[in-house]
């Protein structure tokens, strides 16, 4: 059985004050059905961690470095995620693909050191519209994940998010045929892969303009394991019904 999981990215959005969105989001769920994961912005890393550490809440990162460490000015190491009391971090965000121009290969160095680490990695994957509207969305997917994953990923240490471009802070969302086929697709990819076990233990993520009206009829399709939620995770007033609407499905 796969543990159901709702993450948060906070991308780069919150100082100290919104660590009190924590408290609030530990305190109506003190005993969740599901795993909760939140990304803050690194300078708010460990503080979240030490807000949460008596919760059920954990913390990722958003990013690491491929390196374990070295000359890289302005950059975070998996090391040091862990070391600020994160126990995840996401990979290859559109955002991070775009401002960033990662590739592929970038990405699936990063997960290879942060699963060294002992990182959780959430890699993210998805189609621009372009990509979606000439019909080349599964193309991109597979291209994606074998490009993207590193080969000693488990069902402990991988976690992906399937995320639309087109559907990121724009209110836009594909049919729930659309997801299902794309999760679908991706669960059957993993299996050939690295085989049926580690394939069914990896948990598929949907993201894009996951809301709290919404989020009950995207966690009923098959193979959609969570959601990885980014302007609805900021409030724990938005995120705590997509939580509970998990916890129901
Ligand atoms: C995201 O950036 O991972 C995301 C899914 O954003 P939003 O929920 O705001 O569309």
């Amino acid at each position: 059985m796969r543990r159901k999981l709702a993450a948060g990215n906070w991308k780069m959005n919150g100082t100290s004050a919104a660590l009190a969105e924590l408290n609030t989001l530990a305190s109506i769920h003190p005993t969740p059905d599901v795993d909760i994961l939140i990304c803050p912005p690194a300078p708010l890393l460990s503080r979240a961690a030490n807000v949460t550490a008596q919760s059920q809440i954990t913390i990722g990162g958003q990013d690491c470095h491929t390196a374990v460490s070295g000359a890289h000015t302005g950059d975070t190491s998996a090391d040091m995620l862990l070391d600020a009391g994160a126990t995840a971090v996401i990979l290859g965000h559109s955002e991070r693909r775009e401002d960033h121009d990662e590739r592929n290969e970038d990405v699936r160095a990063k997960a290879r050191t942060a699963m060294n680490a002992g990182l959780v990695t959430v890699i993210c994957l998805g189609e621009s519209l372009a990509q979606r509207e000439a019909a080349n969305t599964l193309d991109i997917i597979a291209g994606q994940m074998s490009g993207s994953i590193p080969d000693q990923a488990t069902g402990e240490n991988l976690v992906i998010a399937y995320e639309p471009i087109w559907a990121i802070g724009t209110g836009m969302v594909p049919t729930l045929e659309q997801i299902a086929e794309v999760h679908d697709f991706i669960r059957v990819r993993l299996e050939r892969r690295f085989g049926e076990g580690v394939g069914r233990s990896v948990r598929l993520l949907y993201g894009g303009s996951v809301k709290p009206s919404n989020a009950a009829e995207i966690f009923a399709v098959p193979n959609v394991d969570g959601a990885l939620v980014g302007g609805a995770s900021l409030k724990a007033a938005d995120f705590s019904p997509i939580i509970t609407a998990l916890e129901q499905s």
